[in-house]
């Protein structure tokens, strides 16, 4: 994997704002939570911080969105902490996590939980599956009465087999927890990957072309195959260019391909002979410093 979850930038993007954005109800719960909480810690089966009336009496305060906001926000905002620059809530002992495990209460109290196959973390519900094999869940939205009736009148199945997609389609539809996908970024120090380099090329030539892959082609012999022979070749459990190919004993590294994008028109051009537009030309010619960067031998077409 050459991505990976960038929790600095999205610290800096999305909790920091979301924290400093809170309404003044929000900031005085917090407030006044924090120097009660410093020394909770997780009692029970259910791993919950212990809430004392006085406790309950500041958080019953808030309204369940607010509740659930709240919960959401603060958890990430110690979460992705960087571990440098200034905060408005400084936290020793886990006080962030605390406080979203008491909102998380609140709002299991308020909803009337536990109910099967719903969960609330983080102020956001999950819905789960399991079965003696398989246990399996994901978010959807924000814990709220409104999200609740939205989820118990949407008539979707979340099996085995259709949760994954079935919350996503009701997370979209509700869109009001947070799309950490935004935050997969490329890694310092790799390179993108085949995936990655569709993507990058496509945000180029889409008005034009459509890019089906980015691939090898015309191996010569074949396919290196990495087997036994090249982990037994490897004293350090990284392999390498210089191990045996398991079918061919040659070196890997003595295996040569190309990589090519591959390219479909966006609309087919007609006649006997066709020819790129001068759009199309210019296009391509575009991307050729970016295909010698990441080491590209060429671009093929395909119908
Ligand atoms: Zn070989």
């Amino acid at each position: 994997m050459s991505k990976e979850f960038n929790h600095i930038r999205a610290w800096h993007e999305l909790a920091k704002p979301a924290v400093e954005n809170f309404n003044e109800k929000q900031k005085e719960v917090i407030s006044e939570l924090i120097p009660l909480i410093g020394e909770l810690h997780q009692q029970g089966k259910d791993l919950t911080i212990p809430i004392s009336p006085a406790m309950w009496e500041i958080i019953e305060r808030l309204d369940t969105i607010e509740a659930a906001q709240l919960s959401q926000a603060i958890y990430m905002y110690g979460h992705w902490y960087p571990g440098k620059g200034p905060r408005i809530y400084p936290s020793q002992n886990g006080e962030m996590w605390k406080i979203s495990n008491i909102m998380d209460q609140l709002l299991r109290k308020r909803l009337g939980f536990p109910k099967s196959r719903l969960e609330i973390h983080e102020g956001k519900f999950r819905v789960t599956f399991s079965n003696k094999n398989n246990w399996i869940w994901k978010e959807f939205a924000l814990a709220t009465e409104k999200n609740l009736e939205a989820f118990e009148t949407c008539n979707l199945p979340f099996g085995q087999d259709s949760l994954e997609k079935n919350a996503t389609i009701l997370k979209k539809r509700i869109n009001d927890i947070w799309d950490t996908d935004q935050f997969m970024d490329h890694k310092e120090g790799t390179n993108p990957d085949d995936d990655e380099l569709k993507d990058i090329f496509s945000s180029i030539l889409s008005s034009e072309f459509t890019v089906v892959k980015v691939t090898n082609v015309n191996y010569d012999p074949h396919i290196p195959v990495v087997g036994i022979k090249a982990m037994k070749h490897s004293t350090s459990g990284i392999i390498g260019g210089d191990a045996p190919c398991e079918q061919c004993g040659q070196r890997i590294d003595s295996h040569t391909s190309q990589k090519v994008i591959i390219l479909k028109f966006k609309k087919e051009p007609e006649g006997e002979k066709p020819e790129f537009t001068e759009v199309q030309k210019e296009l391509l010619k575009s991307i050729d410093e970016l295909m010698k960067l990441h080491k590209l031998d060429g671009i093929a077409f395909t119908k």
